[in-house]
């Protein structure tokens, strides 16, 4: 695995492997199974495969957890290579935001990116499309690999990648999960033994919600309040929970048809850990 610490550095080992199809697996590192399960995706989908490495600023809102996000280069370049990625590329903040992140203009993920996880992380999604939109300019790819678990980025990078990069292929990967259902993610770092025990109440609470819905045909809003006072009783705190129809984020109309694809999204928080989760089904 070439391991290219700037643009430049990635410019020639891409000028160097002249292979228009590649797959990109966009990350913010401390690698676990859900990462891995991205770029095996990838090696399937193009003769090239390039994982990126970029804790990106702009997509933290002040007082959270930018300085504090676990950075374990050593350990994300084994796992990394260990999985068959071509490129690691770990971009310096010039390569990105040329102008300072500051400065930089930002990309409009518009109302739908401030509702659910955007509501919490007012500019979240800005940040998320302005780091990818600089990414694929660099990159190049001809497919791009995000994780089911993020379900409003995928669904906001599809939109965006249609209107900006249309010959991009957008794919997006199952979840990938403990043993007990629980959806891996970086910022388990933070938990102890016993919060982690706690955290695997959270997925089992939204297969209840989604058969519930699924068994009375509707109720979504009595339904998720419910879901939340399990997960308040879990020791999980809700920062939302809410049913939305899979293919536009909207609140599902009532007496939508049987059969019409929701999605059941949530987040919590955990001491001062947040994590997301979400369970796709149809009606
Ligand atoms: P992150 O490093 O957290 O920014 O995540 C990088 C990519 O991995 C995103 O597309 C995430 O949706 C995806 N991802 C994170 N956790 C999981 C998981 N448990 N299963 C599948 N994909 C994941």
């Amino acid at each position: 695995m070439k391991i290219c610490t700037d643009a430049a550095a990635l410019h020639r080992a891409l000028a160097r492997l002249n292979r228009q199809a590649r797959a990109l697996v966009p990350t913010m590192g401390h690698v676990h199974e859900g990462h891995l399960a991205l770029l095996r995706a990838a090696r399937k989908r193009a003769p090239l495969t390039i994982a990126s490495l970029y804790v990106n600023p702009l997509q933290f809102g002040a007082g959270e957890d930018f300085a504090a996000y676990p950075r374990t280069f050593d350990a994300d370049c084994e796992a990394f290579a260990r999985a068959g990625c071509d490129i690691l590329f770990c971009p310096q903040e010039r390569d990105i935001y040329p102008q300072g992140a500051a400065a930089e203009p930002v990309i409009r993920s518009g109302a739908k990116g401030r509702m659910l996880e955007g509501a919490v992380r007012p500019g979240h999604f800005d940040g998320v499309l302005t780091v990818l939109n600089r990414l694929f300019q660099l990159v190049a790819p001809s497919h791009a690999l995000f994780g089911a678990k993020d379900f409003q980025q995928q669904f906001l990078v599809r939109r965006f990648a249609a209107r900006a990069f249309p010959d991009l292929q957008i794919v997006t990967i199952p979840t990938a999960r403990t043993a007990a259902g629980l959806a891996l993610s970086s910022r388990h770092a933070y938990l102890d033994a016993a919060q982690l025990a706690r955290a695997e109440a959270f997925f089992p609470i939204l297969q209840e919600l989604a058969a519930q819905v699924q068994r009375h045909k509707g109720r979504f809003v009595a339904h998720a309040n419910d879901a939340k006072r399990q997960l308040k009783a879990a020791g999980l705190a809700p920062d939302y929970v809410a049913i939305r129809t899979a293919d536009t984020l909207d609140a599902p109309r009532r007496g939508c048809a049987a059969g019409t694809a929701l999605v059941a999204l949530a987040a919590v928080r955990l001491g001062t850990t947040r994590l997301l989760d979400n369970l796709s089904f149809a009606l």
